[in-house]
């Protein structure tokens, strides 16, 4: 069975309601039936907005707690993000883990929480540039995404995306021998773990300064199924190209 692309946004700390426009624009952009998937992971402030903003695309959130409810100021829930119509949220993200001190444990338990919330997840992965230059990065990403993921690994609800942490928002992008190695890796490490079909299922994302100008190549490889995109995805003018190259 062909594994659909899926071609995500990630906002970040960006966006407010005069930035709406350009939800609208990739949303229709992306209306087409063509087997490519796109979303949107907005600001929580924009969720419910952006949402109304282009009815029946798929908008995102950028984090989840782990808990259900509780006594975590500051934090949200699951459920708090599908009921703003949020369908999708990334965790893992190497912006997380380094600025909040998440763990792959904390990861695991955020997906499972998003999954029980009834999201779909995105779990990120990647290697720092010193684990890359020790020539260690195939067997940190793969022994890290392993224990990032959910109790229930199932690809109809989720994606990995592997982003080296050297590539997000530097523009630079992986070498594509390297990119193919590390996802048919995550693919094989997914099989031994999780047996072939849910491998042969999954979709394993490519993050890190994809652009209108690299996605074309990056997608052609057989084990990258689409693409996580920060900047680029901040307007619909950088972010329509490399919808395009996944529909290609
Ligand atoms: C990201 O935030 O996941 C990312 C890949 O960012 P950028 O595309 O800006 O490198």
């Amino acid at each position: 069975m062909a594994r659909r692309m899926l071609v995500a946004g990630n906002w970040k700390m960006h966006g407010v309601r005069s930035d709406l426009g350009e939800i609208t624009a990739i949303s229709m952009a992306a209306e087409t039936e063509n087997g490519t998937d796109v979303a949107v992971c907005v600001p929580f402030t924009l969720i419910e907005r952006a949402v109304a903003a282009a009815p029946g695309f798929v908008i995102g959130a950028q984090d989840v707690h782990a808990s259900a409810k509780g006594a975590h100021t500051g934090d949200i829930s699951a459920a708090m993000l599908a009921d703003v119509g949020a369908e999708i949220v990334i965790v893992g993200h190497s912006e997380r883990r380094a600025a909040h001190h998440e763990t792959n444990a904390d990861t695991a338990a955020k997906a499972d929480a998003a999954l029980a919330g009834g999201l779909d997840v995105i779990v990120c992965c990647g290697e720092s540039l010193e684990v890359r230059e020790a020539g260690k990065a195939v067997a940190t990403v793969c022994d890290q995404i392993i224990a990032s993921l959910p109790g229930t690994v199932d690809p109809a609800r989720m994606a990995i995306a592997y982003e080296p942490i050297w590539a997000i928002g530097t523009g630079k992008v992986a070498q594509p021998s390297d990119v193919a190695e590390m996802h048919a890796a995550i693919r094989a490490r997914l099989a031994k773990e999780h047996g072939d079909e849910t491998a042969a299922n999954m979709r394993i994302l490519y993050g890190g300064s994809v652009k209108g100008e690299n996605a074309a190549e990056l997608f052609a490889m057989e084990d990258v199924d689409g693409a996580l995109v920060g900047g680029a995805s901040l307007t619909a003018a950088q972010f329509v190209p490399i919808i395009d190259a996944a529909k290609n």
